[in-house]
């Protein structure tokens, strides 16, 4: 990043499509020096002027189900189809130097050769919070640039994958057939975010287990979708190494997609995204001001002690804290998105 960014040429290249600013844009969003912020929000004020209607496919999975193969063949043939895709990923536990896991850029090497395809692997840092903040802030970036298609990738584990639902459109789940309880490695809770099922690896003597699979796990997603809107999440087979059935897993995401719209509306939909974002954004910054002030820090260690002793009730502990905390309130720095004493 160069020390002096200048934002309005910034915001030219990204809407011409130029690579080196697109990247550049993103690296500026997914900074975490304070004074990067405003610029940040500068960009994409400029960038956001105009919404988009960007396909937004999020896509989940236990490591090793086959998302990188998946993304890779799948992206190949939207690109084919005229498509500009860029691949995003959400991954707290990635960081850049240890290797990211996610959308490495040679997991995805024949995707990432594509003049049409962006690939952006997992913003590093260890809390969600910013790592979706980064990727959901790339992602308007990506579509400023005008890519049609974003894909967002993260690993079947933690509360990754409920911040990639509330920042796409369809939420895809890549399952594996396994015998006896196919629910199993799957949590709950992501069954009720997910839109589209797409069971992998079916090909080869693979193929019929693959079968039995999605009937078993539409039947077991009939008792999930009762308690939701009532919409029958469908279950495919298909082979992203074989590119077997890609199209027909394109097809169920386009026509969620399309009952989104005609239901909800995609633009509604979105704004509900935004209101909930906008609440674990203020939740989050609250948070990151309590725990950057040494004050309160030490403060908080002394009620834990007096707390664990019987000194005094955890209810007058937290009256106490509070109190303390409202004291600082004026002397914080809202400005940029997080508080800095
Ligand atoms: P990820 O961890 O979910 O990204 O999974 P990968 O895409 O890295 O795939 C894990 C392994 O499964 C690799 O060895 C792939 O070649 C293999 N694989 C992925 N998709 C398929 C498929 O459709 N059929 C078969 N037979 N193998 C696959």
């Amino acid at each position: 990043m160069p020390r002096k960014i200048d934002v309005p040429a910034l915001v030219e290249g990204v809407r011409e499509g130029r690579r080196a600013a697109i990247a550049q844009a993103i690296t500026l969003v997914e900074s975490r020096l304070p004074a990067h912020r405003p610029l940040a929000r500068q960009l994409l004020t400029e960038l956001t002027r105009e919404p988009t209607s960007a396909v937004r496919v999020g896509i989940s999975g236990v490591p090793g189900a086959g998302k990188s193969t998946f993304i890779n063949s799948m992206g190949q043939r939207l690109v084919e189809q005229g498509h500009k895709v860029a691949v995003l990923a959400v991954d707290p536990s990635s960081t850049r130097t240890g290797g990211s896991v996610l959308g490495d850029r040679t997991r995805m090497g024949e995707l990432t050769q594509l003049e049409n395809a962006f690939v952006r692997p997992s913003p590093s840092g260890n809390h969600l919070g910013g790592v979706a903040r980064a990727t959901r802030e790339a992602m308007l970036v990506v579509e400023a640039a005008g890519y049609d298609v974003i894909i967002v990738e993260t690993v079947g584990v933690g509360q990754s994958e409920v911040a990639v639902a509330g920042m796409v459109d369809t939420f895809l789940m890549l399952a594996l057939s396994r015998s006896g309880d196919q629910l199993q490695g799957i949590k709950r809770g992501i069954l009720e975010i997910t839109d589209v099922i797409a069971v992998n690896k079916a090909d080869g003597d693979n193929a019929g287990e693959a079968r039995v699979a999605a009937r078993e796990l539409s039947i077991a997603m009939k008792l999930v979708t009762q308690q939701n809107d009532g919409r029958r999440v469908p279950v495919l087979t298909c082979s992203a190494l074989q590119r077997i059935s890609l199209d027909e897993v394109w097809q169920a995401v386009i026509e969620h997609r399309e009952w989104l719209d005609e239901t909800v509306g995609l633009a509604h939909h979105r704004a509900q995204q935004q209101v909930v974002w906008m609440h674990s954004q203020i939740e989050a910054t609250l948070l990151d001001s309590m725990r950057s002030s040494q004050q309160l820090r030490d403060l908080r260690d002394r009620l834990e002690e007096d707390v664990r002793e019987g000194r005094t009730s955890a209810l007058e502990a937290s009256g106490d804290f509070l109190r303390e905390f409202a004291t600082q309130v004026p002397q914080m720095d809202w400005a940029q998105g997080r508080t800095v004493l």
